[in-house]
């Protein structure tokens, strides 16, 4: 889906659903990711190289995600990208310390 479509339905979904509930589902979604992957873990998924439901939560996620940083604001998103960065600086300079 194109950016400004998407665009479209994030202010359609926060003018109908109001604010909180935008928080209260992407807690929802991660919740479901979860529980998904806690599964797929503990073997319940039946076939490991098909992990059909975590991809689905994962996509759930991505989606409230991107509401909320539409939320947000430009300012915000900014923030986000240099702390991704700096957290993945900090992994890569763990992972070279073992
Ligand atoms: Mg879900």
């Amino acid at each position: 889906m194109k950016q400004r479509e998407k665009n479209k339905l994030f202010k359609e979904s926060l003018e109908k659903y109001g604010n909180e509930m935008q928080y209260l589902l992407l807690m929802e979604e991660c919740a479901e990711l979860s529980k998904e992957c806690s599964k797929y873990i503990r073997g319940l998924i039946n076939d490991k190289s098909n992990p059909t439901a975590v991809a689905e939560e994962i996509a759930d996620v991505e989606n409230m995600i991107e509401q909320l940083k539409w939320m947000l604001g430009d300012v915000w998103k900014v923030f986000i990208d240099l702390k991704k960065d700096e957290k993945l600086e900090r992994l890569k300079t763990r992972l070279k310390e073992k």
